[in-house]
């Protein structure tokens, strides 16, 4: 995760290079030590909220549950979910009352959903925490110390160096056709041999090099994808056009539960120092089925000035009891299926996850540059398209089609053309905007 050079500054040293060790040293920890690790902490963590955080207390109170009474995950799974309303209603007494005003810090979340979360961190730890997370993910991906970088991230600059110009960093807000040309230019002169970019910009540079037959750069080694769903679509033109290995990232500034696929397997490694994961299903209990999909909800082993526990990060993830290959024993999961807010309303008020229909009007279509669902009225779908020249009726008509044999006359799909598809205020890319009322939908 690239780092605020102003948090960089902040970072405190002793704890990068603690957090670094243990890093390095549970890796090699068994499943049974993992989890034994995990339940010593999600304890000493009730026990603090229980007794210094104002919110907790009045839940555990109400719930009738006391920090003693936590003794195994069964028991923790009594613990009420949080949620992002619950966090905005909440922020000060979800504070932790035994630190000095002075240690924490304002944070937030990217507003990816529209409406930045605020939060507190504790300074200078939070930060260096996270780098040494971050070097770990350089070891996973295979970054080189001496390795040329591509940066692509919201940034307000369209170009920053860094490391005596061996990384560029490029703003995701610019591409787009007319700053293409020179963005490639730029990588071209730099030939880097590792890639970190949200998967959507990536998937726009390749989709320009493949439309215009343009010859790509060489060298790449390993692609890292951040902060975004990678679609099978983007993973195959990602591949097919800068010919590196891909790995993904999954993470939050909540930092609740932090991913990594690693050399031998697409699925997440879910790191168990970092949080706490439960994948809940609509009954409200852990998921158990192979390939079943749930909510993720996690537990941040990190942050204890202000704890999220038990928090509905408003993901969606698919379940496997998989291990992997590698030898680390870290939880897998198979896929981050998308958003929660992904969920659409049929006409008859019916909840229809969005999750796959990407990949659909990818399959129906090559003429089109970009595409956004929207929905503000129950039954209808908006689909808005940045076309190409090539788009034809035939196009229009195949995409109705395979929309249709999906959803029947459940929900209806009107195609709209615009010239380009908006970015999150963090320069991130949404698949799909939700205006009915969050109330109204439940996954
Ligand atoms: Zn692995």
């Amino acid at each position: 995760m690239p780092l605020n050079p102003k948090f960089q500054a902040q970072m405190n040293f002793p704890t990068y290079l603690r957090t670094y060790l243990f890093l390095k040293e549970s890796h090699h920890w068994s499943k049974e030590r993992l989890e034994r690790y995990q339940l010593q902490q999600i304890k000493k963590l009730i026990h603090h909220a229980y007794h210094h955080v104002p919110y907790y207390k009045k839940v555990f109170d109400e719930c009738n549950i006391h920090p003693a009474d936590i003794t195994s995950i069964a028991d923790f799974q009594k613990i009420p979910f949080l949620t992002k309303d619950l966090v905005k209603k909440n922020r000060d007494t979800l504070k932790a009352q035994n630190y000095p005003a002075h240690t924490f810090e304002t944070y937030y979340t990217g507003g990816s959903t529209g409406h930045p979360l605020q939060f507190y961190i504790k300074k200078g730890k939070y930060f260096a925490t996270m780098r040494a997370y971050g070097t770990i993910q350089n070891e996973w991906t295979h970054r080189h110390f001496l390795d040329k970088s591509l940066v692509i991230i919201g940034q307000k600059d369209l170009f920053k160096t860094a490391r005596f110009g061996r990384t560029l960093s490029v703003s995701s807000f610019n591409i787009n056709d007319p700053d293409i040309p020179l963005i490639l230019q730029k990588m071209k002169a730099l030939q880097p041999n590792y890639i970190l970019s949200y998967p959507s910009s990536l998937s726009k540079l390749a989709m320009y090099i493949k439309t215009n037959n343009i010859q790509s750069i060489p060298h790449v080694k390993n692609i890292v994808c951040i902060a975004e769903v990678l679609y099978p679509w983007q993973r195959t033109l990602i591949q097919d056009t800068f010919h590196g290995r891909v790995y993904e990232h999954y993470c939050q500034r909540e930092s609740v539960a932090f991913g990594l696929t690693c050399t031998n397997t697409p699925y997440f490694h879910l790191f168990p120092q970092f949080g706490f994961v439960e994948l809940i299903g609509k009954d409200g209990q852990h998921i158990q089925n192979e390939d079943e999909i749930g909510e993720i909800v996690g537990t941040s082993l990190l942050n204890d000035v202000f704890p999220f526990i038990r928090y509905k990060i408003g993901d969606l993830g698919m379940y496997t009891s998989q291990q992997c290959t590698c030898g680390c024993h870290y939880p897998l999961l198979k896929k981050i299926e998308g958003r929660t807010q992904e969920i659409a309303l049929s006409k008859t008020q019916q909840p229809f996850s969005l999750t796959g229909l990407y990949d659909l009007v990818s399959r129906s279509t090559h003429h089109i540059k970009e595409c956004q669902f929207y929905q503000d009225t129950a039954g209808t779908l908006i689909l808005n398209i940045v076309k190409t020249t090539d788009f034809t009726d035939k196009d229009h008509d195949l995409i109705q089609k395979n929309f249709q044999n999906l959803f029947g006359d459940r929900l209806d799909l009107i195609l709209r053309f615009v010239d380009h598809i908006p970015l999150t205020q963090s320069g991130k890319y949404r698949f799909f905007i939700q205006k009915l009322p969050t109330e109204c939908i439940q996954y």
